[in-house]
């Protein structure tokens, strides 16, 4: 049983969101602490936890979520943009349910830290 989070009560419509887009298996919308112009989060409608929980199962998902971010950017007007998926506390991760990072609009620099 995975536990409710921030974002599974988004996707149930329980709290706001800013979204930007939604389809039968993810939700888009604006991350509330912006780390740039444009900071849009992709997140599935299947509860997984994290990368770490996907499995064998979830590859048709997680090339869906890659797609749609790219689209999202592009919409978005970014021809430059970074895609990060925080993996587990000690890589950032603080919402623990899978999402992605679409992230641009300003100049990024590499390593992050
Ligand atoms: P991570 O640190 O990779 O787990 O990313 C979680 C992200 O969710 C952070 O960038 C937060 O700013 C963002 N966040 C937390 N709560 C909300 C919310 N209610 N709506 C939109 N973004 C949120």
């Amino acid at each position: 049983m995975t536990k409710e989070t921030i974002f599974s009560r988004i996707i149930k419509g329980e709290l706001p969101c800013d979204e930007v887009f939604s389809d039968d298996k993810c939700i888009a919308f604006r991350d509330v602490q912006p780390q740039a112009p444009i900071h849009i989060l992709v997140i599935p409608k299947k509860p997984i936890i994290s990368l770490i929980e996907a499995g064998e199962e979830d590859k048709e998902l997680l090339g869906h979520l890659l797609l749609v971010s790219k689209k999202i950017a592009k919409k978005e007007g970014l021809g430059n943009w970074r895609t990060v998926i925080n993996t587990g506390s000690e890589a950032g991760q603080t919402v623990f349910h899978l999402h992605i990072h679409v992230i641009g609009g300003r100049e990024m620099k590499w390593p992050p830290g």
